[in-house]
């Protein structure tokens, strides 16, 4: 191992290349701020290679196969099987063939220094670049280190578990082969969309959900509508059971999950999605007073309470685990950076440019089932826990001539949350074929606060599946 003497200066040094960390340095960078970008992996992150891109990449296709086949004149087009190797060359394509020529290109274009790396805070705003030769090279920063080091994925350490060789987002995303059978442990949003994509590629998939139902971060209506629709499609899902060991027969051969109800499951592999956990056991962190391991506080221009000069942005800093709202975060925390580098006010009001106060009050998330199900802000149960006086409006999507003509027997639910008090919205969800796209509108009444009398004055095309908004309108006001 050999170490640089004397460290290199940059105004802004970022740990992590992906989506976040990328934008970060574009915002600095615009700001004339010389950066240094650490990336131990790919430049892109999870997000490009095992997460966002392949996934939505592998759905595509079932999507809009599946929204083909309730379409009167079409459906009998679509009845085959999907073409598995198209599929997976799609999302090799998608993914970049995990290489990260375009977005090294990208970085430089910006002029962001590029370290390929492992980088470890040494000392307060001093950061050490492990090289994969082994080198060490020093780097200081004039103004901030932003911590941009995302999430893995978490297996629990359930008997028989390393030998079994189960699968994560990764696998589950990168896979080169169908497998014959599946077991996806967990019923959130990886869970779903995978069991979407195998199921439909053609893998037996049976869930495993320790909780009542899928999706128990939405409204209950979200996980009961793609449950059914998963069941329909022949996944067989199984609610209040855990799995308590793993075997893999052989070394190489079928996988079986034992279950705390005394049964057991066979597969060709077993998908755990299980959670998340913060990238920073390895970091140093423990060099400027915080626990290694930890997810990173922030306040709302993502600096790491205590410091005036550490930043998190991203998955890392645990406020929202999403490439838009990292990204979101990215150029606030990148612009604060810069603010306050060159002596400028802050605008931190309340949405403030400063400020990310979205993360508190309108993280839209689309799950690209089928259904979709979409949601932004707080559910019925969220905004009553937080102590709002509320009024839940639902309406069946179905019964919106759009929705009717977007698919023959359209199945679909929403909800808006209404605070009675201040009477704007304080959440909405959406669930059905084809609402992903609907979501922003939901988001900008939230985010915009817009009166709910004013929203009486959003006039609906028809006929789409935006006229759920009129429907939803007359509802309240009755
Ligand atoms: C299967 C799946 C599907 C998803 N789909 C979506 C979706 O459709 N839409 C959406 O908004 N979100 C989605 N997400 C979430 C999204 O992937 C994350 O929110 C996003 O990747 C977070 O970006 P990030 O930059 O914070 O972290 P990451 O993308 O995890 O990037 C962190 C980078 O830091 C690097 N790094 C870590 N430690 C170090 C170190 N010490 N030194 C140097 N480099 C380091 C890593 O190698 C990595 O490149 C999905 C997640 C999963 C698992």
């Amino acid at each position: 191992m050999t170490h640089a003497a004397e460290p290199v200066a940059y105004d802004v040094v970022v740990i992590g290349a992906g989506p976040v960390g990328e934008n970060v340095a574009d915002r600095a960078r615009a700001a004339g701020l010389t950066t240094a970008v650490v990336e131990s992996e790919l430049i892109g992150g999870e997000c490009s290679y095992w997460a966002c891109m392949p996934s939505k990449a592998l759905l595509r296709p079932v999507v809009a196969r599946a929204d083909a086949r309730r379409v009167p004149g079409l459906s009998g087009a679509v009845q085959g099987p999907l073409d598995a190797a198209a599929v997976l060359a799609h999302r090799d394509e998608y993914a970049s063939h995990w290489k990260d020529d375009g977005q090294v290109a990208w970085l430089d274009g910006i002029g962001a220094d590029i370290l390929r790396g492992h980088g470890r805070l040494t000392g307060p705003k001093e950061v050490t670049v492990t090289a994969p030769d082994g080198t060490e090279r020093r780097l200081t920063a004039r103004h901030a280190v932003v911590v941009c080091t995302g999430s893995r994925a978490v297996v629990p350490g359930l008997p028989g578990i390393d030998e079994a060789r189960p699968w994560t987002s990764r696998e589950a995303t990168s896979a080169k082969e169908v497998p014959g059978r599946l077991v996806v442990v967990g019923g959130g949003v990886v869970g779903v969309e995978m069991a979407t994509v195998w199921n439909a590629l053609g893998s037996d998939v049976t869930m495993l959900v320790r909780g009542e139902g899928l999706l128990p971060r939405m409204e209950p209506f979200a996980g009961e509508l793609v449950a059914e629709a998963l069941t329909e499609a022949g996944a067989d899902i199984r609610t209040g059971v855990s799995a308590t060991a793993v075997r893999r027969a052989g070394g190489d051969g079928p996988v079986t999950v034992e279950l705390d109800n005394g049964e057991s499951v066979e597969a060709d592999e077993v998908l755990f999605a299980t959670g998340r956990a913060p990238h920073t056991d390895d970091l140093g962190l423990e060099t400027v007073g915080l626990e290694p391991g930890s997810w990173l506080t922030v306040d709302d221009t993502c600096r790491v309470e205590g410091t005036d000069w550490l930043y998190a942005a991203g998955d890392v800093n645990h406020r929202a685990l999403l490439t838009h709202q990292g990204k979101y975060q990215a150029r606030i925390a990148g612009d604060a950076i810069a603010a306050r580098a060159q002596g400028k006010q802050l605008d931190t009001a309340p949405w403030g440019a400063h400020s990310a106060t979205a993360d508190h009050a309108a993280v839209p998330q689309v799950v690209f089932t089928d259904p979709e199900a979409a949601s932004v802000g707080l559910s019925l149960a969220e905004a009553e826990e937080a102590g709002h006086r509320v009024r839940a409006v639902d309406y069946d999507l179905a019964s919106v001539a759009g929705a009717g003509l977007y698919a023959d027997g359209y199945r679909g639910r929403a909800r808006m949350v209404v605070d009675l008090d201040r009477e704007v919205l304080l959440g909405v969800t959406f669930v059905g074929p084809g609402i992903g796209e609907l979501l922003h509108s939901a988001t900008m009444a939230v985010a915009g606060e817009i009166p709910v009398a004013r929203l009486w004055h959003v006039v609906p095309s028809y006929p789409t599946i935006s006229e759920i908004w009129l429907r939803l309108l007359e509802t309240y006001r009755g």
